[in-house]
């Protein structure tokens, strides 16, 4: 599935600031998880619930879903002119900063996937 499909999808309410809030509210990286049934086992390995730090088993989930290569696409803030952030850390910024829903980023998210650019392997996930 498209990550910017599986953002769509998922019909929870939208939560702020977490993959996972206590109250079951995801944040649209989390909601995309959940949409294709891997946010438990995302968040099993660890590694973070913030932006920076990913362990391997995290990375190979992405991986899996095909989302690790466009996660890592360096794309400016389509709100704001902060500085070019890899996708991961747009999408969790848009969320929480902009508090954008679902459907707004995965607008945005589906604008990266028609012309993806060279990855930053420096903001690589
Ligand atoms: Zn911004």
């Amino acid at each position: 599935m498209k990550l910017s499909d599986a953002i769509r999808i998922q019909a929870e309410p939208q939560g702020r600031f977490n993959l996972r809030n206590s109250d079951g509210h995801t944040d649209a990286m989390g909601g995309a998880l959940q949409s294709v049934g891997r946010l438990d086992d995302y968040l099993k390995h660890g590694g973070g619930e913030d932006c920076v730090v990913f362990s391997d088993e995290q990375r190979q989930v992405l991986r899996e879903l095909g989302w690790l290569e466009l996660l890592s696409v360096a794309v400016d803030c389509p709100a704001c002119s902060t500085y070019p952030q890899r996708l991961y850390g747009r999408i969790t910024h848009l969320n929480d900063k902009h508090e954008w829903s679902r459907d707004q980023i995965a607008d945005f998210v589906q604008t990266v996937e028609a012309a993806p650019v060279k990855v930053d392997e420096k903001l690589k996930v």
